[in-house]
């Protein structure tokens, strides 16, 4: 397989438990070398269970700092709101080639067991088939920020307004003297680095923080729903694969979960089982994301209020959210004309978007 990200490693663990000689390679010199120890959510409502177990099930240890946040304060573009869940909400992970990230815990993992891990070697031919997963190819979405030390308490804040994160949202988030604050935006990427100064001025008045040597970083990622995961014997996971949520982002579960699928039908030599398990796992999460995201970006401010106002109604913001990402008869309904209306604003926005980075 190559790709040692979190999908790629989390197919190696599988596969591996399934008693299976497992290679992977991975183009870089070590794993994590997209992320600059930022923080990231690993999401936890779109399941009544907890993300931690069904990892664990999956043969993944939750070796890696995970913080379960129950708190989180939101800002709409006229108020402020503080949201509690008596069950986390998401666990703040960290991201890079650092001791405590998720990347450096799923490597210690696989190295424990004894997998191969071939750094430094890019794409191999994979004649004898295998699962691929090199990341992202395109980028819906683009997220540019600083990570950085602080005095700060700790804490989980997100504005939703289109001055800060056009289409998207804004995050500062705190742990232990650690923090993260970017801009997530999925449109007008050309102007992100206006954008990530907003959101910094934005932050340090409402919340007031300070930042000790700030460190830049970003990055882009795509989503889609693939009519299948499979190319001759090569099968698609995470990112690869457009596995990622449309609405927000959240790639992280959905990378281990289709890695795991994957890795579980290769070593049983079913590969046309992998298409039924993302679906079945995957498939309508994945498309109630584009009908959420169409509807997010199409309605602006009033949407950003109204789903505050949904929150503000609810006695658990979890359970809440996790409704909003359940299939139903109306998310149906409307996902051919929420898929159109991204496939077209997305060729629009290649015409119009500068190349992505993160300069
Ligand atoms: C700035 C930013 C913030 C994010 N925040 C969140 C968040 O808060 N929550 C969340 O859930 N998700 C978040 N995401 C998304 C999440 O990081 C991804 O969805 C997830 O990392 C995807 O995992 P993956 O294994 O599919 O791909 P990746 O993590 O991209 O791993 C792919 C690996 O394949 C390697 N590779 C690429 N090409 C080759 C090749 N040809 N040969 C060999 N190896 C190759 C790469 O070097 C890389 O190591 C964020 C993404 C970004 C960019």
């Amino acid at each position: 397989m190559f790709g040692a990200g979190p999908s790629g490693l989390a197919a190696a663990l599988a596969a591996n438990q399934a008693g299976r000689r497992v290679i992977v390679h991975e183009r870089c010199s070590d794993v994590g070398h997209r992320f600059h120890d930022d923080f990231q959510g690993l999401e936890n409502w779109t399941t009544d269970g907890d993300v931690i177990d069904e990892l664990a099930g999956l043969g993944i240890e939750p070796t890696f700092d995970h913080t379960p946040i129950r708190e989180a304060v939101v800002f709409d573009p006229r108020r402020v709101h503080t949201y509690r869940s008596p069950r986390p909400l998401f666990y703040l992970v960290r991201r890079g080639a650092r001791a405590g990230t998720l990347d450096f815990s799923l490597k210690a993992q696989v190295l424990a067991r004894g997998i191969e891990l071939r750094l430094g070697e890019g794409r191999p031919l994979l004649r004898e088939g295998g699962v691929v997963a090199q990341g992202p190819h395109g980028s819906d979405a683009v997220a540019l920020g600083y990570v950085f030390e602080t005095k700060a308490a700790d804490g989980a804040f997100a504005a939703m307004s289109d001055r800060l994160a056009p289409k998207g949202y804004a995050y500062l988030l705190v742990v232990r003297g650690q923090g993260t604050v970017a801009s997530c935006m999925f449109d007008e990427f050309q102007n992100k680095q206006v954008y990530l100064e907003r959101t910094v001025a934005f932050f340090r008045e409402q919340v007031g923080f300070d930042m000790q040597n700030a460190r830049r970083f970003g990055g882009a990622g795509g989503f889609d729903v693939p009519p299948t995961g499979r190319r001759g014997d090569l099968l698609f996971v995470g990112e690869a694969a457009g596995f990622q949520d449309a609405l927000w982002g959240f790639g992280m579960r959905y990378a281990m979960l289709s890695g795991s699928l994957a890795a579980r039908s290769l070593v049983r030599g079913r590969l046309d089982d992998y298409d039924r398990l993302w679906e079945e796992r995957l498939g309508g999460l994945l498309r109630t994301g584009i009908v959420n995201r169409f509807l997010y970006g199409r309605l602006g401010a009033r949407g950003y209020r109204g789903l505050a106002w949904l929150l503000d109604r609810t006695a658990d913001p979890r359970s809440l959210l996790g409704r909003l990402y359940r299939p139903s008869l109306l998310a149906r309904l409307l996902y051919p004309i929420a898929r159109q209306a991204i496939r077209s604003s997305r060729r629009a926005g290649l015409r119009r978007r500068q190349p992505i980075g993160t300069g």
